[in-house]
């Protein structure tokens, strides 16, 4: 009897009875690494991998092993450590555990002080009999108080496709991008509560990117990289916020990817937010991005006015507070880029009458629309630069965006591209779909165009400062 038979004969019997799934994750990374007489050696990864080999196969082991060694056959895990950096193996560690039926249940005796120290993660409860995750959701994030309109259908329906089939459908990951305020936040958390909600068995965790970060350099300094992985490996639904944090974190970078990966192939369902299209994301390792492309990426946009009335209604109507429709409109109309702030007017509006004891009345609505307004009066608009250069070169703004190869048309597109760029949050692929549907190559060019331009011809650096003048006013 070889090592590798007996463990060869153990893992038949054991694949037929559990779920492939598990099997890959929890059987396939195993190594037999001895046998003497009926004692097996095997090696796990890490010591979080050993506690849930215990925790829930202990059982169906022990059959394997009793079958082909004997009923007085034994185990023995040895766990495989890496050093901080991942090179080198600094050393293994012996946990000898064996089968007779008090010991079953208890963890491993002489297991020494290893077992002390507390798993990584802060959302595991220490412990194996209750590894319980706490999802980090946020409840008054939810489907009910997202409000649907024409900025953010397909983000909404693609979510709750995600949530009623989570890893069975093609948005996988789904990536949900789109400016600051426009409810990344909210719509992520809408999708796991959903996900809870429906089935109530699965594992479901949001976490900021930052946070994921935070607890990755943590486990690299306390030398359990691999628990942190393993941690991840076991979640149904990740939620990740603001990935766009990973930029420039190779490290990071490069443990979110093989979490990714094994997710995926699992079929578990990512779900993430960023601040911009995949395309426009900077110091992001291309596998990384190309698997961001893999399932759906769905555009929040500011609302149009329809939504945000809706949107003010809902929440005046939550927090049962009454307002004249003309407030309520006036509102609505003058504060657009984004509903945190179209919720902060209404915040401070109530708070105001309350404080003074006045009602609210349209005048009251105007000094506080005012002072919101003034604060984001530097968020110019793609339309409105393009008006702009239009108007300087006195030409159309159709003009501006056709298709001609005239020089001083070409130009006037590339500034209204550069100063696009320049003043607005807009990503070069929506820059480009503005003006002229062009991609997000063209307009990068001509952001460089413009930049090398202005520096080698006089006339043309003319144009960039007056120009710069008008939108600075
Ligand atoms: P982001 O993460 O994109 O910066 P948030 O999700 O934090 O934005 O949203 C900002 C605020 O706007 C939150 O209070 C959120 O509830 C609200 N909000 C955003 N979109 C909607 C919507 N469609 N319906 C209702 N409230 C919304
Ligand atoms: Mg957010």
């Amino acid at each position: 009897m070889s090592l590798e038979s007996v463990w060869n004969n153990c893992l038949n019997f054991i694949k037929d009875n559990i779920q492939d799934q598990a099997y890959k994750t929890w059987f396939e990374p195993i190594q037999p690494v001895k046998l003497d007489d009926n004692v097996l050696s095997i090696q796990v990864p890490s010591k979080f991998f050993y506690e849930w080999l215990e925790e829930h196969y202990v059982k169906l082991l022990k059959i394997a092993l009793n079958k082909e060694l004997g009923k007085d056959a034994k185990l023995v895990y040895v766990i495989k450590m890496e050093n901080s950096f991942g090179s080198t193996k600094s050393f293994t560690e012996k946990i000898p555990s064996d089968y007779k039926p008090k010991v079953e249940s208890q963890k491993v005796e002489g297991s020494s002080s290893y077992f002390k120290t507390e798993l990584t993660n802060p959302f595991v409860i220490p412990g194996i009999k209750n590894l319980k995750i706490d999802s980090q959701l946020n409840p008054n994030y939810n489907f009910n108080n997202f409000l649907e309109g024409d900025s953010n259908r397909l983000a909404r329906s693609a979510g709750y496709a995600v949530s009623n089939r989570p890893g069975g459908t093609s948005f996988n990951p789904l990536l949900i991008f789109g400016g600051v305020g426009l409810g990344k936040t909210h719509l992520a958390n809408a999708i796991g509560i959903n996900i809870k909600q429906k089935f109530p068995d699965k594992t479901v965790l949001y976490i900021s990117a930052e946070k994921f970060t935070q607890q990755y350099i943590e486990s690299v300094k306390k030398n359990n990289r691999n628990d942190f992985i393993h941690f991840y490996q076991l979640i149904d639904v990740l939620i990740i916020d603001d990935v766009q944090f990973f930029s420039g974190k190779s490290g990071t970078q490069d443990v979110f990817f093989h979490i990714f990966n094994h997710l995926h192939q699992n079929g578990k369902q990512l779900v993430l937010t960023s601040d911009k299209a995949p395309v426009d994301m900077q110091e992001i390792e291309q596998r990384l991005l190309s698997r961001f492309k893999w399932g759906l990426s769905a555009e929040l946009q500011t609302p149009d006015y329809e939504t945000r009335i809706s949107i003010v209604k809902n929440k005046l109507n939550r927090d049962g507070v009454e307002m004249d429709e003309e407030i309520i409109f006036y509102v609505a109309k003058h504060i657009k880029t984004n509903v945190r702030e179209l919720e902060g007017a209404i915040i401070s509006l109530m708070a105001q009458s309350s404080f003074n004891r006045k009602n609210i009345t349209i005048d009251l609505a105007k000094v506080i629309v005012e002072k919101f307004v003034k604060n984001t009066k530097k968020e110019i608009s793609i339309d409105h630069i393009q008006k702009v250069v239009s108007d300087y070169f006195q030409m159309d703004v159709s003009t501006l965006q056709s298709k001609t190869r005239k020089r001083h048309i070409v130009q006037a597109r590339q500034l209204a591209m550069f100063f696009s760029k320049k003043f607005t949050k807009a990503s070069l692929a929506s820059i480009g779909t503005k003006i002229g549907h062009r991609d997000h190559a063209t307009v990068l060019h001509a952001c460089k165009t413009v930049d090398n331009l202005a520096f080698t011809d006089k006339q043309f650096r003319k144009y960039v400062e007056d120009l710069n003048k008008k939108f600075s006013d």
